[in-house]
């Protein structure tokens, strides 16, 4: 920290969306203050988390919002998505569920958003390879398709979770730049 975050030269809003458990709030306090809990109600209640850094040189806040246990089908409301340039996308490798429902996430978040949006499609819990049930080509062709960015992570191991972040961040800071 220290003369780091005197001089912030851009803030960006990024919100985290996917079903209930798929390790929305472990990729941000992974993320955020590099830590990890098995037990989920840890961060209920917490809006959003910040993390400032370094991207070309210039300082930027990410402010990440997270979801409070609203991930039914359109419970999350509009003052979530309001602001935000950035979207995560969070799907767990071993429940085809949460990846199937992320063509209604997509949907729910563009109806929101802005149209120029940053969203990174996460495949979360990759540490779990032998209950795997969505295959990384699947998410790909499904990423590529929609014209979104794709990353598998693991907050419990602390594999990508930054690289995703960073990957949001950065084209978030390339077209707004
Ligand atoms: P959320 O409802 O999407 O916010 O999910 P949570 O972050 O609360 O995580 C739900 C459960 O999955 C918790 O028990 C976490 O410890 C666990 N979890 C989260 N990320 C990972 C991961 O990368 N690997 C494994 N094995 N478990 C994870
Ligand atoms: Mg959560």
């Amino acid at each position: 920290q220290g003369g780091f975050n005197q001089n912030i030269e851009y803030i960006f809003k990024v919100v985290l969306i996917g079903d209930s458990a798929v390790g929305k709030s472990q990729l941000l306090a992974r993320f955020a203050r590099n830590d990890f809990s098995f037990d989920s109600k840890a961060t209920i209640g917490v809006e959003f988390q910040t993390k400032t850094l370094l991207i070309d040189h210039k300082t930027v806040k990410a402010q990440i919002w997270d979801t409070a246990g609203q991930e039914r089908y359109r419970a999350v409301t509009s003052a979530y998505y309001r602001g935000a340039v950035g979207a995560l996308l969070v799907y767990d490798i071993t429940k085809r569920q949460s990846f199937d429902h992320v063509v209604q996430w997509l949907e729910e978040l563009r109806g929101h958003a802005d149209g120029s949006i940053v969203v990174v499609l996460i495949g979360n819990k990759s540490d779990l390879e032998t209950n795997r049930a969505v295959t990384v080509e699947d998410a790909k062709e499904f990423a590529e398709r929609e014209n979104i960015f794709f990353m598998e992570t693991s907050a419990l191991e602390s594999t990508n979770v930054e690289a995703a972040f960073f990957m949001a961040l950065s084209e978030i800071y390339r077209i707004t730049s």
